[in-house]
């Protein structure tokens, strides 16, 4: 059979892992850390850094196709890589995603709404910022930026010094506040022949910035609903994607804005472990080996819940309860806001 090869090691690596080996494929994973949670379940596992041109060249021929589980893979790594093996998703999905800039120009050239934005790179050009955006704000880090980390928010202002401080000398982007009533949503994938699936869209609860709960169905209107499956098929076409995607959106009463994509599976994505019979995983597989996509259709209400850092010890009272599907990404040390595994509640009677 093909093998896949997998650039990240942590849990959405093996989770993929696990999906490919379900659809006969062989895994290769590359992660510079030590002992990745993928390298549990994977057939084959590389540690070496991005910057290593011979284990790069060396896993690139070892593979048929290259896939990720994270987007901030240095552009030099890919391509090298991309001059022996397909990567999938592509480079312009990678590109546009790396940089909060570059990802909400993007959006907006392609007619959706985002919040107002404007680059930041100085206390100037923060302030020219907040004469045109207003405040509430938030200030965030062009890169690298996840689970709420590298962001400042800004009540008025005067808030200006402190927030720019945050950044430590980071490129920035400076977003208006956008008054949601709810966070949804949308896991899309595309596949090689340009045929566009989407999964239910899940309602999203963050707490201390990282997910929390997301809940299928999301509250949507039937309208909003379809708004949601278009918007996402629109930034796969023009992407020219194949893979699964994660599109984040806050519901407003003027519409849905989208709040970033993240060109891969997603953590709010995991309840269709449980809810469907071909799941964002298996999906995502599918699509960068070339296959027809699955049956994503959601057969269930799902509750899916991420178990952070001391949440580890629920596990025992949650393994007795029927219902309850768990999910754990064998990682050895547990750690204040470390995602350690996740479980899905079905829910029956609704
Ligand atoms: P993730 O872990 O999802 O990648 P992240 O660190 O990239 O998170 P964002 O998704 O940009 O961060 O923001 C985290 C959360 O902060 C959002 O889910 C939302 O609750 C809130 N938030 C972000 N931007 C805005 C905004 N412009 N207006 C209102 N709330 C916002
Ligand atoms: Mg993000
Ligand atoms: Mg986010």
């Amino acid at each position: 059979g093909a093998v896949i090869g997998i650039l990240g090691g942590g849990q959405l690596g093996r989770m993929l892992s696990v999906a490919a080996a379900r659809l006969g494929f062989t895994t290769h994973i590359y992660e510079p850390g030590a002992n990745p949670p993928a390298g549990q379940v994977a057939d084959r596992v590389t540690t070496a850094a991005y910057d290593d041109e011979a284990a790069l060249r060396a896993f690139a021929d070892s593979v048929d196709v290259i896939t990720y589980e994270f987007e901030n893979i240095p552009t030099e790594a890919l391509d090298l890589l991309e001059a022996h093996r397909p990567i999938r998703p592509g480079r312009e999905a990678l590109r546009v995603s790396q940089d909060r800039l570059t990802e909400k120009s993007f959006l907006r050239d392609l007619g959706l709404n985002t919040a107002p934005f404007a680059d930041v790179t100085d206390l100037d050009s923060l302030k020219a910022a907040i004469d045109a955006i207003g405040t509430p704000a938030i200030l965030k880090t062009r890169r690298f930026g996840y689970d709420g980390k590298g962001q400042a928010r800004l009540r008025a202002p005067e808030d200006a010094e402190a927030a720019l401080a945050d950044m430590a000398g980071a490129p920035a982007i400076l977003e208006g506040f956008v008054e949601f009533s709810h966070e949804v949503s949308i896991i899309a994938a595309r596949g090689l022949d340009g045929q566009v699936a989407c999964f239910d869209p899940g309602e999203n609860v963050h707490r201390d910035g990282i997910l929390h709960t997301t809940t299928v169905p999301a509250r949507l209107s039937p309208s909003q609903r379809t708004d949601a499956v278009l918007l996402a098929a629109n930034i796969l076409n023009a992407l020219d994607y194949v893979g699964v995607m994660g599109v984040e959106l806050f519901v407003t009463p003027q519409g849905l804005i989208v709040n970033e994509i993240a060109p891969r599976v997603h953590n709010s994505g995991h309840w269709t472990q449980n809810g469907c019979a071909v799941d964002q995983f298996e999906q995502h597989i599918r699509a960068v080996a070339g296959w027809p996509l699955g049956d994503g259709r959601r057969h269930v209400d799902v509750v899916m819940e991420n178990l952070i850092g001391d949440d580890m010890e629920r596990v025992p009272d949650l393994a007795r309860q029927s219902d309850v599907a768990i999910h754990l990404y064998g990682k050895a040390e547990v750690k204040a806001g470390r995602k350690m595994g996740h479980f899905n509640r079905i829910i029956r009677d609704r």
